[in-house]
């Protein structure tokens, strides 16, 4: 095939990232698109087992904290364009081993803004660099507001420190050497795929295994949920679309405190499960508070939604209808995650609750 552009993805073994990869894999058949990923604990190539014959697809195992190695591919490549997913991106495990996150999501950017100047070398028609982050850039929100474009950043974890880091060296970039970037900060993502580290896989999985489920403090913080596949369609529309040097942010319009969220996922558990209602809330324990955990986060992203025509497809009931399919119809995939390494985390973590 005549192959129009080579598009990198950085991450696409992990969540977000296979669910962009499979998107720009099926809908773009002109474009080859090479996966770039470490493959740590978080990056998974199961994830994307439906695809991986494709012919517009290559997977290269790789680390972005690797400067020289990420100059190779690069010129191995020659990429017109980047989406760079791939992070440590648990805050807990930033609160454990701050430095892991500085190398990956530091260093691993500013590596391959390195690799994408070098290679560029100042043409940058047709080019683009598009850098995927997180809404916990701007702290923590009282009861109202919601976070804009414009909001101050005040990352207030290791994990939103270093993001905040990359997002502003990114920037800098598209001002010192008008490298062609894009930046989007986008809240909590949840559907197939995830890491059971993460609050809705991990519910989920400790129901199935009546296992206890963990809340922070008093289950009074409030996030903002998107499903994986809406954050993947905006990620394809900013990145052919969005304008060069811009922020947007992408939400889902979809705020819930994580004890109601539990609640709601213990009800439907019950009920796909076939258990008395009522069963699944028993397993609640509440367990001391993640230090520093921000308040609530939510997000305006009325700019993506007026300058690009983008909306959540999905209301929060049915997605998490289709998660807890999806998870209980994938145990193996669950299982084969939920050992070895995992384990001795999830046991320190929740001191073997
Ligand atoms: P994830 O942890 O599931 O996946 C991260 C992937 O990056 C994994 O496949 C891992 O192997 C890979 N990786 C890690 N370090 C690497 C390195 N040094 N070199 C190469 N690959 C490496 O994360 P996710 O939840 O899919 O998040 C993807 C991106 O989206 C991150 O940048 C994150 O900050 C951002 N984000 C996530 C959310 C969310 O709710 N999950 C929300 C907003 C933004």
């Amino acid at each position: 095939i005549n192959m129009q552009k080579t598009i990198l993805i950085t991450g696409g073994a992990g969540f977000i990232g296979s669910h962009v990869v499979r998107l720009m894999v099926k809908k773009y058949t002109d474009y080859r698109i090479v996966n770039l990923d470490a493959l740590t604990y978080a990056g998974n190539l199961e994830n994307l087992k439906d695809i991986d014959n494709r012919d517009n697809y290559i997977f290269e195992k790789g680390d972005i904290t690797d400067e020289q190695a990420m100059v190779r591919l690069f010129e191995k490549y020659r990429f017109d364009g980047v989406i760079h997913l791939a992070a440590e991106s648990h805050v807990d495990r930033s609160i454990a081993d701050p430095l892991a996150f500085i190398r990956t999501n530091i260093v691993g950017t500013v590596n391959l803004l390195n690799a994408a100047r070098q290679l560029w070398k100042g043409d940058h028609a047709g080019k683009r660099f598009y850098h995927i982050s997180t809404d916990e850039v701007y702290g923590s929100l009282g009861e109202t507001g919601l976070f804009t474009e414009t909001t101050p950043y005040d990352p207030r974890s290791p994990y939103s420190a270093s993001k905040a880091s990359s997002d502003h060296l990114v920037r800098a970039y598209y001002h010192t050497y008008g490298l062609p970037v894009v930046v989007s900060n986008c809240s909590n993502n949840y559907g197939p795929n995830q890491f059971p580290e993460k609050l809705i896989p991990l519910v989920i999985n400790n129901i199935k295994n009546g296992k206890s489920i963990p809340v922070y403090g008093k289950g009074e913080n409030i996030r903002d949920w998107l499903y994986v596949e809406d954050h993947a369609r905006a990620i394809d529309l900013i990145y052919h679309e969005g304008k060069l040097g811009e922020t947007y942010n992408i939400g889902g319009i979809n705020e819930w405190q994580n004890i109601k969220l539990i609640r709601k996922m213990c009800e439907v558990m019950d009920r796909k499960l076939g258990h008395t209602p009522g069963t699944s809330e028993k397993l609640i324990t509440y367990v001391t508070d993640r230090a520093g955990h921000d308040m609530r986060y939510a997000i305006d992203s009325s700019k993506l939604m007026q300058e690009l025509d983008w909306a959540p497809s999905l209301q929060f009931e049915e997605g998490i209808e289709k998660t807890i399919d999806w998870y209980l119809a994938n145990q193996g995939w669950m299982d084969r995650i939920v050992s070895g390494e995992y384990e001795k985390y999830y046991q320190k973590q929740y001191q073997g609750r």
